[in-house]
């Protein structure tokens, strides 16, 4: 038999008819051993998230306001699962403990974990599966990093002695046992480690879409799917904001050379995407494979004539960058200026620091930041093999009427970014879509 490790996201759980697709989807195959499941989703669009629903929760209780109020809708979200799908877990028992402990004061990542911790022990009721909590297999380092060594041992251990069973997504636990979640959109990270530690044969990531697209949706409705990626592909379109799944759900999986198979819940008949660990024998049917991009970004620009024979230049704005504790996410450079990219949410504390020491340190003609910036990524492993991409590219933006204000290809070819302002985003990326896709 073999082993398939099942991620359902939070609008496939987020409803008790949600609940009835996804015990068909997992008895449909008996390889699909192993569950992993978010918090409740949105019902519909201004339906509002449980996770999101548990934040509002901490911050009420907090500013010392009645937590009740918010936490009365999370209690009805479970009580009304439960009640429709006849179950019989003693969840307002669970619910009652967390709201009592809400009251003496609890973390953020404690609170915010209780929607997968909920969510997991109806759906374990209702597949009639083992519930194991992974904050006794999912450890974090005392610094807060995924310690992936000791959660792949122990988690081996404890998998190999309950052949089925739910373990909630999105948390573990860091030092004594006390609660620590990913970052947003995590339960992706715990289903790749789960597979990893039961050596799976697939990870499925079930979610609304029908696979990877081409494109975020929101931005091209009825974007294409994507058949098969690389793992290479995936992550630097995830990256750059394709956020249908998180991008470090990539590294367990990755590494294990397992393959993820990104599933829509409400149609299971779609194969949706194969994410792969080498190029795949499949030609890719256009010359790019997607296209994704990120708002927030600041362009630091360094200028001065014959920068480019100033021996140590470059490490001299680095140790800047440096100093201030700011991390670079690209480094375009020309023979007489030199641009970093840096998270405009970062930057803006130090702002004036960083001008000043840039200064003192390179005495440049020019220094100037453009804030309000964001990074498109257009990926394509076939890139490489196809002349004129670029101008392709060009030619699309200046046709859309977008002002590129930063060019950087990846020296592995497989992507090129450009930085665009925010508000050109959109028709950005519809431009280059319409490009490379059109009929
Ligand atoms: P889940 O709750 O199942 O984890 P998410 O909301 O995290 O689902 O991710 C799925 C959503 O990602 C889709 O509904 C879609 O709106 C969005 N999305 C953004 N970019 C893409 C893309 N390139 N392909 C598919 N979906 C995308
Ligand atoms: N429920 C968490 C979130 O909303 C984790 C997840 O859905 O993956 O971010
Ligand atoms: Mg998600």
């Amino acid at each position: 038999m073999g082993k398939i490790v099942v991620k359902f996201g939070g609008s496939s759980l987020s409803e008790a008819k949600q609940f009835q697709k996804v015990r068909a989807i997992v008895e449909m195959n008996p390889d699909r051993c192993y569950v992993v499941p978010s918090a409740p989703g949105k019902r519909f669009s201004e339906d509002e998230k449980v996770t999101d629903l548990l934040y509002k929760t901490f911050r009420a209780a907090q500013a010392g306001e009645d937590f009740r109020v918010v936490f009365s809708k999370i209690r009805e979200r479970y009580m009304e699962i439960k009640s429709q799908l006849n179950l019989s877990v003693e969840i307002e028992k669970y619910l009652d403990e967390i709201e009592a402990e809400v009251e003496k004061g609890v973390t953020e990542d404690y609170i915010a974990s209780r929607g997968e911790y909920l969510n997991g022990l109806l759906l374990a009721d209702y597949l009639g599966y083992a519930f194991l909590d992974p904050k006794d297999m999912i450890f974090f380092a005392d610094n807060g990093t995924f310690d992936s060594e000791r959660t792949n041992t122990v988690m081996s251990a404890k998998l190999a002695q309950v052949p089925r069973a739910v373990i909630p997504g999105f948390y573990g636990s860091i030092r004594n046992g006390e609660i620590h979640t990913f970052s947003r959109g995590g339960s992706d990270i715990s289903g790749a480690i789960v597979a990893r530690a039961c050596g799976a044969d697939i990870y499925e990531n079930w979610t609304d879409v029908n696979g990877f697209l081409m494109t975020d949706p929101r931005i091209v409705p009825g974007a294409k799917p994507i058949r098969h990626i690389t793992y290479r592909e995936l992550r630097e379109l995830s990256y750059m904001g394709a956020a249908v799944l998180h991008e470090d759900s990539v590294f367990p999986v990755h590494r294990a050379g397992i393959p993820t198979n990104i599933r829509n819940t409400n149609e299971p008949e779609n194969d949706g995407t194969i994410i792969m660990h080498g190029v795949t024998d499949e030609p890719n049917p256009y010359v790019i494979t997607g296209v994704a991009g990120k708002k927030g970004f600041s362009i630091v620009s360094v200028e001065k004539a014959m920068m480019n024979s100033e021996v140590g230049f470059g490490r001299k704005v680095l140790q800047a960058i440096e100093e201030l504790g700011l991390s670079f996410e690209h480094l375009p450079t020309g023979i007489d200026t030199m641009c970093v990219v840096v998270s405009t949410a970062q930057l803006t504390p130090v702002k004036e620091k960083l001008v000043k020491r840039i200064m003192d340190l390179t005495s440049p003609d020019t220094l100037t930041i453009h804030d309000n910036m964001s990074i498109i990524a257009t990926v394509g492993r076939g890139m490489v093999h196809n002349p004129g991409t670029a101008a392709r590219l060009f030619t699309a933006l200046s046709r859309a009427h977008v002002n590129v204000r930063m060019i950087d290809q990846g020296s592995s070819e497989l992507s090129i970014l450009v930085g665009v302002d925010d508000n050109d985003l959109e028709a950005a990326i519809r431009g280059i879509y319409e490009e490379f896709v059109r009929e």
